[in-house]
Formats: C-alpha cells, structure tokens, sequence
C-alpha cells in the first residue's frame, strides 16, 4: 500500500505572505487533495530574532480567504502537533542528543572572533570562501578537538554552545526532485551546519528534517531557495537512521519579475503598481502599507487559478480552473522548471473572467461596503445588483465598480468637457428640453420605453443621434464609458435623470459659451 499523502505549508511568520509563498502553499494543497491527503501549516518560528508580530495570523487569514483548507495546524490541532516549532523545542533536544551520542554531530564553542579569525586565515591560504567543514574543523574549538573534560564543562558552562552536523567525508548526497529531476551534492561542497543555537533553539535545517520525519511527511514542496539546503536534509534522514522515510521532494521554480530579470520582491508591488501580497498588510517598522489582492478588489478564485498557473499548466489549452478543478488536475509533474514572469495584466483577464461568471447578487455583497463609501449612505440591494449585472463586463476587478460606476451613487461627478466641446451644439439646447419634457410624462419608466421616445424623438426631428446620445450619456453620467444609457436611465430613475439632465445642460451651455 503506498503512503498516505501529507504535506505542509512551512511558512516562517517573519512579515506578510508573499504571492510566491501563497503559491507554494497552493501546490501543497492540491497535491494532498489530488491523492486524498493531508495539508498541515506548520508555523516555522524558531528563529525568534526574525519573529514578527501579526505575521502567522497573516498567514492563516490569507490561506482563509484564498479557500485552502487546512486540516491540521495551530488552529485545527491534529495527531501529529504541536503544530508551532516553538512549542517543540523540547522534541528537538532530544533529537539534538541522539545525534551527539551517535556521533553524527558535535558541540562547537567558537566565538563570533574565532570564526573570523578562521575565515581570514584559510583566506590568506588562498581558500576562497572558508567554511567551518570537515577541512577546517580539527583547527577550531570543539568537542572534536578538546578532550571529553573540557568538552563537559564547557557544555555545563552554557555560553556560547551549539550543535553542529558532522558532515560525512567522501560522500555522494543524490537525491530525485519531482521538478529538477536527479539533483546530487559531493559532502566536501557542504559546511558543518549549526543545527542548535547557543539559544538552545533548533536551526531551520534540524527542525523542519525532524518535523518532517516525525508529521510524517510525504512530500516536501517549497520554493527553490531550499534545494541547496536539501543535501544536508539528507544527510540528517541518513543520521538519524531514517533514509527510508526520506520525502519525496519538489522544488517549485522563482516567481519573476515582470520583466523577467530577476526575483519578484515585495518592493516589486509599489514599482510597478500591483500587489505581491494576498492581503493589505502595513508594516510597522517601515511605516509602510503593502497592498494585497483582496483589497485590491480580487476574487479569490481568480488569484487561485491564476497562481495555479504561475508555474504550472495541464498541457493543454484550457486556462480556467476553479480550486475543486485543480484539485482533480494538478500534477507534479507538469510543473515548470524555469521561472514563471509574474504578469499582471494576466492576474486582471482572471479577474476579470471571474467576476462576469460570478451571479449578480454575489458581486453585490462583495461591493457593498466599498460603494456605500461613496455617498455614505445604505445602497438598496436590488439596485446594487442590477448595477452589477450593467457593470460586470466592464471592470477587471470589484474595486472598478466604485470607481468607474462612482456615478450610479453620487451626482458628484466631473463631465467630460472635451466631448462636450465637440458635441454639444447650442441650437440643440431646446430639443434636449422636450426629450426631458417627453420623459417626464412618460407612463412607465423601463428601458424599452425611454429608448423609444428618444430614438422617435430623433428620426421625427430628423436629428443625428451622433447629436443627441453622447450629450445625453455625459449629462447623465459625465463620461462616455459606460453600460446601455437607457438601461442607466431606468436604473438611476425619472427623477435623479431629469435632474441631471438639467445641471448637465446648463453646464453643457457655459462651456461653449
Ligand atoms: N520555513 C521555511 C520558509 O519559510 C520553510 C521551507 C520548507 O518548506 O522547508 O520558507
């Protein structure tokens, strides 16, 4: 039978979730629902001089609004907690213990000047980058090179001690990746990593190896940063005498800048005016507001299905896929090698795709509160739905419903003079005057019936409607843009549109004049 599938979210909570962290936490998610498995969050925090206030709360919040269901972590529990590495620490002495007793690592007591002392003197000697491995540690301070007395005592002593992993000599470290394929490292490349702290905190590399191990995990899916950590990994499954349990492992591609050149960072989102968050988050040692997806007016769907595709498609051309669909189509293997370009415009199609399939009234709730900033008043319910419904076509994300629909809700508006100065003829003025008079006394105010009395009006009086409708629309709404004008009209009523038919007009006659 194989292995049931469970893998982790590891996030560190050191600030926001960036788009590639939500992505990575997007592929482990489908991964386990596509084999009927686990997605555990594991909250990696043992690094408490990086420790950011707010940031796992970020995290869960932002995994919430995106639809992944986390079925054990910090909140939901599970058999394999705790699911914090701050509350672990106790599980990592012991691990920590068996490897000294093993011999597959050893205590280190070299101050901060030692270590550079070393690096400058195997410098002079011509090594270009000296590291603390199996060619430099017999010359430094260590329980290697002292003897078991001075060893303990130092250990009792408490300062300045920590653990590091004793690299094997002449071995080959190989491993297969689901994405890069056979990756292998020689043991000589890799240094003597620290895997506890003089904190008597485990390092990254020694919690998340014994997180993994003992969560069991099936396979480990995290950015690419990690592969060159991974050979160390191994050699940890190998020290603790669990070689056969070693996960499967998949190290996702870079997410790019648009252009291509280079990583896409959180500064990335303020150069070049798009989010690289999932949600706002304001930084407080910066002062700083980053802006996120949600409040950027994303569907949560659309940022899903387009990250799904920032590394990954399913070879064939079909690009929507709701989450339920990715979970039955994604596959590790058809993940992409080389990095994927972050690209915006792409982010807005899927938006946008999102927001026309998406019902009239569930666009309504989503807009509600932004719309109702506007005017500052309570916006009736049926009218914001039906909005929408005129609107949908016409924006790329929920936050254009306010700002090019601003006009549904407020006569504050600004006109477009430009069209007026080329449209508006004075001697028109009068025949604008009776179409107001026959809408006013109009029976029943539906579209059809405003339309017809406007287009007669037109024809009978032999008019261009290239004369009549732009003046109209701007007179009603300021601007050219926007959904069927007599459909507008309907919807604003009789009454806000003679108004506003009457400003427009007077305003229309000071600008040429
Ligand atoms: N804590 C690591 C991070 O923040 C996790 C890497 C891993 O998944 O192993 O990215």
């Amino acid at each position: 039978m194989s292995k049931e599938v469970r893998v982790r979210f590891a996030p560190s909570p050191t600030g926001p979730l960036h788009i590639g962290g939500v992505r990575t936490a997007l592929y482990n998610y489908l991964v386990a629902k596509k084999n009927g498995g686990k997605f555990l969050l594991r909250i990696e925090d043992t690094d408490q001089s990086r420790y950011v206030p707010g940031a796992e709360d970020y995290i869960i919040q932002s995994l919430k609004w995106l639809g992944m269901n986390i079925d054990e972590g910090p909140e939901q529990g599970g058999n394999y907690g705790p699911y914090r590495q701050s509350d672990r620490k106790n599980i990592y002495k012991e691990y920590v213990d068996k490897l000294i007793s093993s011999g597959h690592a050893y205590y280190a007591f070299d101050s901060a000047e030692e270590l550079e002392r070393m690096r400058d003197r195997y410098k002079a000697e011509g090594v270009h980058s000296p590291k603390y491995d199996q060619s430099t540690r017999e010359s430094m301070i260590n329980s290697l090179t002292l003897s078991d007395d001075d060893t303990k005592s130092l250990v009792n002593k408490g300062s300045n001690v920590v653990v590091r992993l004793k690299v094997p000599k002449n071995e080959i470290i190989s491993f297969s990746d689901e994405v890069r394929g056979e990756v292998s490292f020689q043991s000589e490349e890799l240094d003597d990593k620290v895997l506890m702290k003089a904190d008597g905190m485990p390092t990254y590399h020694l919690a998340n190896v014994v997180d993994d191990f003992l969560m069991k995990i099936s396979h480990v899916i995290r950015g690419e940063e990690w592969l060159s950590s991974t050979g160390h990994h191994v050699l940890l499954y190998r020290a603790f005498g669990w070689a056969k349990e070693i996960p499967k492992f998949a190290h996702l591609p870079l997410i790019l800048k648009p252009n291509g050149k280079g990583k896409l960072s959180k500064r990335d989102g303020a150069k070049f005016g798009f989010p690289v968050f999932p949600l706002d988050w304001f930084d407080k040692k910066e002062n700083e507001l980053f802006s996120g997806f949600k409040e950027d007016g994303f569907i949560p769907e659309a940022v899903i299905n387009f990250l799904a595709f920032l590394g990954w498609n399913p070879g064939t051309e079909e690009e929507m896929f709701s989450l339920s669909e990715l979970e039955s189509s994604f596959e590790i293997g058809k993940i992409i090698k080389s990095g994927a370009k972050f690209n915006y415009e792409k982010a807005k199609w899927y938006n946008q795709q999102y927001i026309i399939s998406s019902p009239n009234e569930t666009l309504a709730a989503l807009i509600q509160e932004d719309i109702e900033k506007i005017g500052g008043v309570s916006v009736d319910k049926g009218f914001l739905t039906t909005f929408c419904g005129m609107m949908k076509e016409r924006v790329m994300t929920l936050k254009e419903f306010s700002t090019k629909g601003k006009y549904f809700f407020t006569d504050d508006f600004e006109y477009d003079v430009k069209t007026i100065k080329k449209k508006f003829k004075i001697e028109n003025g009068p025949h604008f005057e009776k179409i107001c008079n026959s809408l006013e006394s109009l029976n029943t105010w539906k579209s059809n019936d405003i339309q017809n009395v406007i287009k007669s009006y037109i024809t009978d009086n032999e008019l261009s409607f290239g004369a009549i409708l732009p003046i109209l629309r701007i007179c009603l709404a300021g601007t050219m843009k926007g959904p069927d004008v007599f459909q507008m009209m309907e919807l604003l009523g009789r009454q806000i549109v003679l108004s506003r038919m009457e400003k427009g007009l007077k305003f229309c006659k000071t600008t040429i004049s």
